[in-house]
């Protein structure tokens, strides 16, 4: 098979890979139906992650299940699944906690290179939900939304303890951001603010639920989010884009006894303590342990009452992976959406 491999900063192939195969007893091999470009694929497709050897990319999937283990008992052959960006056993007391994203047997499927016709997914009946049936060609999008995107939107809006009545305000307006908007819309927020200086993307936030959008970034931006919420800060803020600033922004926008839910993978990060004891609020995140909402999410997709997939707003042929990186680095795209 052919799939997306980076080499360098700004240099993914796509190349020959070896087809996966069943490893261990528990895996399975599903044929993908969609793939995606993740924003957090773009720190080392920027080289602010060093490469070292040839990587192969992609960690956001669903398709139909070819082929599984011998030790694998619930998901069968036939059945078209969306799974986590970990793999992860669903039976740990890690993950009975609702935490699958830090299992104590957690393996990345990054690893295995989701950017691809086939993958092999480790814990098959741990990490993958089948759906009622094989989905529509127009549900896909969200589907595969469900597997990062709107999952890790949706736990931050879960870790922020967002809720009806609730003010909240989302900071970053990457797709992440922007599923953590509609993900506060369904969870019954009262006003939601979402910042971002970007055109379309203020208006697919207002399409998804926002209230409010802010330009302003910085002192001037946690001033206009205070403005907004009575002069107290918001109850919850969503932090989805990973940087010092971001994160500052975050909890300056948050009222004391407020929650910040952290989804941005963090680059240089250092928390302030004495800020911090001052700030009085509640930080929870990391990376989202998707697996403990996807039958939720797959329901409200398969239902048809929520269309997360619309973050999708580039859709390219696998082959053609090069330039969904380049469109959503150039933020020509907010993401990208391949199919093999
Ligand atoms: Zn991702
Ligand atoms: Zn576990």
């Amino acid at each position: 098979m052919r799939g997306a491999v980076l080499y360098d900063s700004r240099d993914v192939r796509f190349e020959e890979r070896a087809n996966p195969t069943i490893i261990e007893p528990t895996d399975a091999i599903i044929r993908i139906a969609a793939t995606c470009v993740c924003g957090s694929d773009l720190w080392p497709y920027r080289g602010i992650e060093p490469i070292t050897r040839p990587t192969p990319m992609g960690h956001e999937y669903c398709g139909i299940v070819e082929e599984v283990g011998s030790e694998v008992k619930n998901i069968k052959p036939g059945q078209f699944v969306v799974g986590s960006f970990f793999a992860s056993d669903n039976t740990c007391a890690i993950c009975q906690a609702g935490y699958q994203s830090r299992c104590v047997h957690a393996e990345p499927i990054g690893a295995e290179g989701a950017q691809a016709p086939l993958l092999r997914v480790p814990f098959a009946d741990g990490t993958l939900v089948a759906t009622p049936d094989i989905p529509s060609d127009d549900l896909i999008p969200s589907l595969l939304a469900a597997s990062d995107v709107f999952g890790t939107g949706w736990f931050g809006a879960d870790a922020a303890e967002v809720g009806p009545g609730k003010m909240v305000a989302v900071v970053g307006d990457g797709a992440v951001g922007l599923c953590a908007v509609l993900a506060a819309r369904q969870l019954g927020a009262e006003r939601i603010i979402a910042m971002s200086r970007h055109e379309a993307r203020q208006k697919l936030a207002l399409e998804f639920g926002a209230t409010d959008s802010v330009t302003e970034r910085g002192d001037e931006g946690v001033a206009k989010i205070k403005e907004l919420t009575d002069g107290l800060g918001a109850h919850s803020v969503i932090e989805a884009v990973g940087t010092q600033e971001s994160m500052m922004q975050a909890i300056r926008s948050t009222r004391p006894g407020g929650h910040v839910g952290y989804l941005g993978v963090s680059h240089g990060v250092q928390l302030p303590g004495e800020e911090l004891f001052f700030a009085e609020v509640h930080l929870h995140g990391g990376p989202a342990p998707v697996r403990r909402f996807l039958p939720e999410l797959i329901d409200l997709i398969w239902n048809r009452k929520i269309h997360p997939g619309k973050v999708f707003d580039l859709e390219l042929p696998l082959d053609q992976v090069a330039e969904g990186y380049r469109a959503m680095d150039e933020r020509r795209a907010i993401k990208t959406l391949l199919r093999p």
